[in-house]
C-alpha cells in the first residue's frame, strides 16, 4: 500500500472493527467502486457511528493492480467471516461516497440509515463527506438529557390536557428526535406534527412502511390531528421563550402536513393574532399548492420542500405519489415565492444519483427557474444498492460529477443561494 493511502475497514464475526492495509479504502456510487483519497475524505466527525453491514462483504482496492477486490473473509483469522463497515454521520455533513460492499445472495435490505464510506489512516477513521452546515443545534453533546427530562416535566405540568406534549415526549425520549429535545429545552425549532395521513408512499418513509418490507419505519406516526388551540398553545409558549424561534409543521413522525391544512391554517391565525415574531415553517412534499397558498395567507413564512429528484420518473419511483406529480411540487415553490415566502429544498442526497450529471443539471435548472432560496442537503436514509434498483438505474453508467463539485456548481451559478442543513431562523 502507498505510504499515504487509506486502508480498508472491516468487521470480524464478533462485530469488532479493524483496518486492513492489504487493501485500500474504497467508496461506492450507483453500484460502481471508486478509489478514496484526501479530496473527499475528512476525519470522522464527532458523534458519528460505525455500522457493520450484515450480508455485505467489504470491497477494497488492490494496491498492486488497482483492481477492486471483495474481501471474502477475515484476513486476520483464516476461515472466519467478515462484514463491510459504514459510517453514519451527524447532521450538517453530506456523504460523498457510500460504503463499498458486495451483497451476499439473499441479503435483506439495510434499515433506514445512510451508509457512508469509511477509511483508516494515521490512527483514526475517515469518511467521504462534505460539511454543509456549521450549526450545532442537533449536536447531542450539547443536549443535556436531565435538562430535557425537567423540560418534559415542566410542560406536562403547564399543559396537562395538550395531547402534543406526551406525543413530543415520546419523540424526545424514544425516537431521539433532536427537534423535540430542543423544544423541551426551550430553544431553536418547535416541532408540531399534525397529519396522520399522506398522499405519497416514499420508499424510505420513516413514519410508515407497508407490511412485507425487509425493514420497519423508524418512528411511530402521530395517530391524531391536534386541535388548532393545542398547536397554538405550544407554539406561542415556544415563541415567547426563544429569541429566534421557529415553529415547524411536517415532522418525521407524521404524514403530509398540507393534508391537515384546515387545522394548520386555523392554528397559524391564532398564533399570528398574538404575535408576528418568529418563523412559521412547513416541511412538506409540496403536492398541494392551493393549500400552501392558504397557509402563507394565514402567516406562514417558510416552506421546506422535500424531494429526491426533480425528474420524472425518478421522483415518482421513490415517492410513489397518489394524485400528483413533480410538476405540482414546482408549482408549490412558485406559489410560496409569490407569497413572499422563504423556500428551501430538502434535497435527499444519494451519492451516485444526486451528483450524476443529468440529475445535477436538472436540479440546477429547477433552482434557477423557481427562485429557490436555500438547499438543505440531507443524506437519504436508504440502502445504497436498493435505491438504484427502485429507481430503475441499476447498472446505469451515468456520468458523475461528484458531491463537492455539485455543491460548488450551485454556488457558482447562484451566489445568493444558501446551502446548509437546518431551517433558517428569522431575525426579529
Ligand atoms: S411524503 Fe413524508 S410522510 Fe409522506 S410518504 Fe414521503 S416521507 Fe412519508
Amino acid at each position: 500500500m502507498k505510504k499515504d493511502a487509506f486502508a480498508l475497514v472491516f468487521a470480524d464475526d464478533k462485530g469488532k472493527v479493524y483496518d486492513f492495509p492489504g487493501l485500500e479504502a474504497t467508496g461506492m456510487k450507483a453500484g460502481r467502486f471508486f478509489e478514496l483519497n484526501a479530496a473527499t475524505l475528512v476525519p470522522l466527525p464527532e458523534s458519528s457511528e460505525l455500522f457493520l453491514l450484515p450480508g455485505r462483504l467489504p470491497v477494497g482496492r488492490d494496491p498492486e493492480t488497482g483492481a477492486f477486490r471483495t474481501l471474502e473473509g477475515d484476513p486476520y483469522s483464516a476461515g472466519s467471516p467478515c462484514s463491510a463497515v459504514a459510517a453514519f454521520i451527524p447532521p450538517g455533513w453530506t456523504l460523498a461516497h457510500s460504503a463499498a460492499f458486495a451483497e451476499v445472495p439473499g441479503a435483506k435490505a439495510l434499515p433506514l440509515f445512510a451508509y457512508g464510506a469509511v477509511a483508516f489512516r494515521d490512527g483514526r477513521f475517515w469518511v467521504s463527506a462534505v460539511r454543509v452546515d456549521e450549526d450545532a443545534r442537533h449536536d447531542e453533546r450539547l443536549i443535556d438529557p436531565s435538562a430535557v427530562a425537567s423540560g418534559i416535566a415542566g410542560l406536562r405540568a403547564l399543559f396537562p390536557k395538550n395531547r402534543l406534549v406526551p406525543h413530543l415526549e415520546n419523540c424526545a425520549t424514544v425516537n431521539a428526535c433532536a427537534n423535540a429535545k430542543n423544544f423541551f429545552l426551550g430553544r431553536f425549532e418547535a416541532p408540531v406534527p399534525t397529519s396522520p395521513v399522506c398522499n405519497a408512499q416514499c420508499q424510505g418513509c420513516i413514519s410508515l412502511q407497508p407490511d412485507g418490507r425487509d425493514f420497519p419505519a423508524t418512528q411511530k406516526r402521530i395517530s391524531f390531528v391536534p386541535d388548532p388551540e393545542e398547536i397554538a398553545e405550544l407554539a406561542l409558549f415556544h415563541i415567547d421563550r426563544e429569541s429566534a424561534p421557529i415553529v415547524s409543521f411536517g415532522q418525521g413522525c407524521e404524514g403530509e402536513p398540507t393534508l391537515a391544512a384546515d387545522t394548520i391554517e386555523k392554528a397559524i391565525r391564532l398564533i399570528r393574532r398574538r404575535t408576528s415574531k418568529g418563523a412559521i415553517n412547513v416541511n412538506t412534499n409540496a403536492s398541494r399548492p392551493e393549500a400552501l397558498a392558504r397557509l402563507f395567507d394565514a402567516g406562514l413564512t417558510n416552506v421546506r420542500v422535500s424531494l429526491n429528484s426533480v425528474r420524472e420518473p425518478y421522483y415518482s419511483r421513490y415517492y410513489q405519489p397518489r394524485g400528483y406529480d413533480v410538476t405540482r411540487v414546482a408549482e408549490s415553490v412558485r406559489v410560496a415565492k409569490r407569497a413572499g415566502g422563504f423556500v428551501s429544498l430538502n434535497y435527499l442526497s444519494m451519492p451516485g444519483f444526486t451528483d450524476s450529471k443529468p440529475e445535477h443539471e436538472a436540479f440546477r435548472r429547477f433552482v434557477g427557474e423557481n427562485g429557490v432560496d436555500m438547499v438543505q442537503w440531507r443524506n437519504l436514509n436508504y440502502d445504497p444498492v436498493r435505491y438504484f434498483r427502485e429507481l430503475g438505474l441499476e447498472g446505469a453508467d451515468e456520468e458523475l460529477i461528484g458531491v463537492p463539485e455539485a455543491l460548488e456548481s450551485l454556488r457558482d451559478a447562484f451566489p445568493h443561494l444558501r446551502m446548509g442543513y437546518f431551517n433558517p431562523v428569522k431575525k426579529n
